[in-house]
């Protein structure tokens, strides 16, 4: 899309997902054709219906790519005993590759022990500790699925990391945290913005990559956004019964050099990169390559 100051690409994060996958897809036949049992992943999933409806999109990606996945439903009072005794299951299972948990995870348990619990080398979410701290030291590791996808974008597109000014908005250890370590080794030099920054504005103007990952709807006006600059709209918020991004990515038309959609943007990139993960997990665990 163009306008007569900026000529912005609207992301098809979906299409580069879709180019990935085919990837994968063919690794994994090469696996299977070896006579070498498929990937697979399992998923700890809570009663949540969006966590259901999540799920299923995971699975569904999961039998495309002709990897397997198993589903553990944990009851709404399950304790975190036992989803510890579950995940020390399948880390000894060695037909499972990746271990994921879907939040939310019933009352009570606490989603920091239960990262913690899985073994480091199933830890498709990259959120344990051991592989957090690789992250930290920039060492080879599983890192989270939603960084990954941010930066495989950021990639596709041409986007010159080293020297620029990066502004993530959001320090969650899920999103924020990650990739701004991810953008750091790609030489930027990175400003987190949080709830209680001041002049979140004219941070943002600055930027010359600019990250949302917040869940407030449209924070992001189109005066903030530096002309030319690479906008990442992680951000997914229901307004109206409608889903809304971070970013007012109307108004970025014209002003940025690319903005990611909050539908087909990052979150097709998200579930990509979790199967990825995945493979890369079953490899290195058993020594394959495809
Ligand atoms: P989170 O854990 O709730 O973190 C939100 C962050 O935003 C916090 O660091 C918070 O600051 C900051 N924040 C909140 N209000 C703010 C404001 N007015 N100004 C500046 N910063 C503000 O959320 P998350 O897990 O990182 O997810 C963020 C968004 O991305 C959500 O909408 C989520 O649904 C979406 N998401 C999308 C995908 C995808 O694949 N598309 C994946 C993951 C997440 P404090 O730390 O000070 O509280």
């Amino acid at each position: 899309m163009t306008s007569a100051s900026h000529t912005t690409t609207v992301v098809d994060g979906l299409a580069l997902a879709r180019r990935i996958r085919q990837e994968l897809t063919d690794a994994v036949a090469r696996h299977v054709a070896r006579g070498r049992r498929p990937p697979c992943l399992a998923v700890v999933v809570g009663d949540d219906p969006a966590s259901q409806s999540y799920i299923k999109g995971k699975r569904r990606a999961c039998t495309r790519l002709g990897m397997e996945s198993v589903e553990h439903d944990l009851a709404p009072d399950t304790s975190e005993a036992d989803v510890l005794e579950l995940v020390g299951r399948l880390n000894g299972d060695d037909a499972v590759d990746g271990i994921l948990t879907q939040l939310p995870l019933p009352k009570g348990i606490r989603p920091n022990h239960v990262a913690a619990a899985i073994d480091p080398a199933k830890d498709v979410d990259g959120l344990h500790p051991l592989n957090a701290g690789r992250l930290l030291a920039g060492e080879p590791c599983l890192a989270a699925c939603t960084p990954l996808g941010i930066m495989q974008i950021l990639e596709d597109q041409e986007i010159a990391l080293e020297g620029a000014n990066a502004v993530v908005i959001g320090r969650s250890i899920l999103v924020g945290k990650p990739v701004s370590l991810m953008l750091q080794h790609a030489n930027a030099t990175v400003t987190m913005c949080h709830s209680r920054t001041r002049d979140l504005a004219g941070h943002c103007r600055r930027a010359d990559v600019l990250v949302a990952a917040v869940g407030v709807p449209r924070l992001v006006q189109g005066d903030w956004i530096k002309p030319g600059a690479a906008v990442i709209d992680v951000g997914v918020s229901e307004v109206d019964g409608e889903l809304v991004g971070d970013v007012d990515t109307e108004a970025a038309i014209g002003i940025a050099s690319i903005v990611t959609p909050h539908r087909r943007g990052v979150g097709p990139m998200t579930i990509t990169m979790l199967l990825r993960n995945t493979l890369t997990a079953y490899e290195e665990r058993n020594s394959w390559q495809a």
